[in-house]
């Protein structure tokens, strides 16, 4: 036995001290706030030991945990799907603004990995219905449990699918974070021998997807419908000039970091 205290002390020796303090109130399934206030708390460190030695090789802490929270949605995740990021609230956010007059009544979301854009827009809109497109089936699996168990599953549907392809519905609100990060790219170790190299990367420039992408939601929309789409924080003017070809107009959204994060797209008429 030993304390909360003196397991987080060497604990972070070897990582980072906040990460020891989510996977400590991870192995003891309390919050971190009720962990910390209780540090004289006394428990057998076997499993904390084993994660913290997982995540010194380099494991992200969502793995270990199999938990990440996104728009404050307590989300199931594993090595099939990107974790979710908090930048991407920045779709969330936009969507918010976009839809402020018109709520939107069908979502797509496309490459939909563990459901966090389709799941937090389904919060938002309690009278609208959702379908999630994924190339992955592991993808699509991790996305019906986490629509099952935040109970979301009877306005879901999830579909293993090649981004807009067959797909003869047209949505209000297209949702979309393909993979736009360059092959070659110098991506942070965790990030690169943990996550998926699908959902990351798309060819030398990470354009690859938006190619595809972007000239199939124009078909997909409904009349006055929008799309939003996640970008790389330098990639706004290249994927708007792919807009501008497939008839849409543009306008870009910045994440929390004021750097370029996703387009707002509507067709011209
Ligand atoms: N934002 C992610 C990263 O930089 C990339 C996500 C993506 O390609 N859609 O790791």
């Amino acid at each position: 036995m030993t304390t909360v205290a003196e397991a987080l002390r060497d604990a972070a020796q070897q990582i980072d001290r906040f990460d020891a303090e989510v996977l400590m109130a991870a192995a003891l399934r309390v919050d971190r706030g009720a962990l910390l206030l209780d540090p004289d708390r006394q428990f057998r460190p076997l499993e904390f030991d084993n994660w913290v030695a997982r995540r010194a090789g380099g494991e992200p802490v969502a793995y270990i945990t199999g938990r990440r929270e996104f728009w404050s949605l307590d989300l199931l995740v594993t090595p099939a799907v990107l974790i979710p990021r908090p930048d991407s609230e920045t779709l969330i956010e936009a969507a918010l603004v976009a839809c402020a007059q018109h709520p939107p009544a069908t979502i797509l979301d496309l490459g939909t990995g563990s459901g966090a854009l389709l799941l937090a827009a389904l919060a938002e809109w309690p009278a609208a219905t959702g379908l999630g497109i994924d190339a992955s089936a592991a993808a699509l699996a991790v996305a019906a449990d986490n629509a099952r168990r935040l109970g979301f599953g009877d306005r879901i549907a999830l579909e293993l699918g090649n981004w807009g392809q067959g797909l003869r519905q047209r949505f209000d609100l297209v949702l979309c974070n393909p993979p736009y990060v360059e092959t070659g790219a110098a991506l942070a170790r965790d990030v690169r021998d943990h996550e998926p190299a699908s959902a990351l990367f798309a060819g030398v420039d990470g354009l690859d997807d938006y190619r595809v992408l972007v000239p199939q939601l124009p078909g997909l929309l409904a009349a006055g419908g929008i799309a939003i789409v996640e970008i790389g924080w330098t990639q706004a003017k290249a994927v708007m000039a792919l807009a501008a070809a497939a008839g849409m107009a543009a306008t870009v959204r910045r994440d929390l970091a004021g750097r370029d994060r996703c387009l707002v797209l509507r067709p011209e008429d």
